[in-house]
């Protein structure tokens, strides 16, 4: 089937739904209703949206958390320590079962666009081969870009250099990197030096697990923003987690926002994440943990958002719902000023979008057709609700559907529906 109708959206701020013609998997036309060829979708007055992005997740360790063991103090060295304990019970079924499944909740909630950091320290690379067969099984309807992530480090792992070439040659779209993590500063900065070689040897982007602590000492976002500018990079760099942003001095961050944005380097933040891992050696006052979300908007810098764990040792909860993501990011960077919260829609789309270096991505003539249907008024609804689409269409095919519920209040005894959106 090569057309598809969608009756009855809304497109961006516009109040009269409208009707989106797709054909070949892209969206031909927006607006008039010239009838219907193909299969036919009840929009029912709708907001439609791009398909979500979840530019952030690990999908080897999904569905881990508890075994063998649990974490019991909920701290990110403990989370590492677990999963160790966990590699050696991976095998490629185990992962497959547990990443498809969490990958069906992402397409519930209408997010078809996903980046996996992929542990490559394992002599067997094990939970990467597992994922390049499920990217290649899924790539009709999900994008799944795959980081070559050295969880353990790259010097303090026996082989480490190799496996992370390795890893880029059977296939990983990314290269990654962990440099706080390395025993020495040096270390660490021998690590990026090496992930920006090997993305240079094999024209890959970027994606680097950068200063996820609370170390105001922990400076490699510097280094990340001044090989990309070195390279020649902007655009296909990320620095994921960027935590310690948070806790640098004010000088220091004013700066190194504004090398940042001249090198052309994305963040991922990743607030589920953050809130409940950072901040675990403070009694009080309590640090968020989260990076400098609103002084790098402010700059001009790409800010995305990720889910980066589902029920894993690290993070025992979600869902794969983005909107979750996009709205503990408006509450923890404060962004609820009426110019702000837009962040926090475009965190888990557009920017998300950038991130993954997406073409063809948006709601507009020509775009794949990779689509997510609301029943909401606007995106701010789309922050405070968290709700899952009615439809969701990958290249124009509905691939998911969830059929709208209402809640019921006896109100002095009178059975009233309840919506929750302003009359
Ligand atoms: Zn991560």
């Amino acid at each position: 089937m090569t057309e598809t109708v969608i009756r009855q959206v809304r497109v961006g701020d516009g109040r009269e739904p409208v009707t989106i013609t797709i054909r070949h998997g892209r969206i031909a036309e927006i607006g008039a209703d010239r009838g219907a060829h193909g299969q036919v979708v009840d929009g029912a007055g709708g907001l439609v949206v791009p398909a979500l992005v979840d530019p952030h997740i690990h999908l080897d360790a999904v569905l881990t958390e508890g075994f063998p063991a649990p974490n019991r103090s909920g701290t990110l060295l403990e989370g590492i320590e677990r999963w160790s304990q966990r590699k050696p019970y991976l095998t490629e079924d185990d992962i497959c079962r547990r990443a498809e499944e969490v990958i069906r909740w992402h397409m519930a909630h209408g997010v078809l666009n996903i980046r996996s950091h992929v542990d490559i320290c394992d002599p067997h690379l094990t939970a990467l081969r597992a994922l390049l067969k499920v990217r290649e099984a899924i790539q009709a309807v999900v994008t799944l870009q795959l980081v070559a992530f050295p969880q353990d480090g790259i010097y303090c792992f026996p082989d480490g250099p190799e496996l992370l070439e390795e890893a880029i040659r059977l296939g990983a779209d990314v290269v990654g990197g962990i440099p706080h993590y390395e025993w020495t500063r040096e270390d660490g900065l021998r690590e990026l030096e090496l992930a920006f070689g090997l993305a240079r040897k094999y024209g890959r982007p970027l994606d680097i697990h950068c200063d996820e602590t609370d170390d105001d000492q922990s400076r490699f976002l510097e280094t990340v923003a001044n090989l990309t500018r070195q390279n020649g990079l902007g655009g296909r760099v990320t620095a994921s987690h960027a935590t310690a942003l948070a806790s640098y001095n004010d000088p220091y961050a004013f700066k190194l926002i504004r090398m940042v944005k001249a090198a052309g380097v994305h963040i991922v933040a990743n607030p589920l994440d953050n809130i409940v891992l950072q901040g675990r050696f403070d009694t009080y006052r309590k640090r968020r943990g989260m990076t400098r979300v609103k002084e790098l908007l402010a700059e001009g810098v790409t800010v995305a958002a990720g889910h980066d764990s589902v029920m894993d040792p690290w993070y025992p909860l979600g869902s794969g719902n983005q909107w979750f993501v996009a709205s503990m990011l408006a509450h923890i960077g404060q962004l609820t000023g009426s110019d702000e919260l837009p962040a926090a829609w475009q965190a888990v789309t557009t920017a998300g979008a950038r991130v993954m270096q997406l073409r063809d991505y948006g709601v507009a003539e020509g775009m794949r057709a990779d689509l997510a249907i609301y029943d909401v008024p606007g995106p701010a609804d789309l922050i405070r609700l968290m709700p899952l689409p009615r439809w969701v269409l990958a290249a124009g095919q509905v691939v998911a559907h969830t059929p709208p519920a209402n809640s019921t209040v006896w109100w002095h005894g009178v059975p009233q529906t309840v919506s929750f959106f302003r009359s």
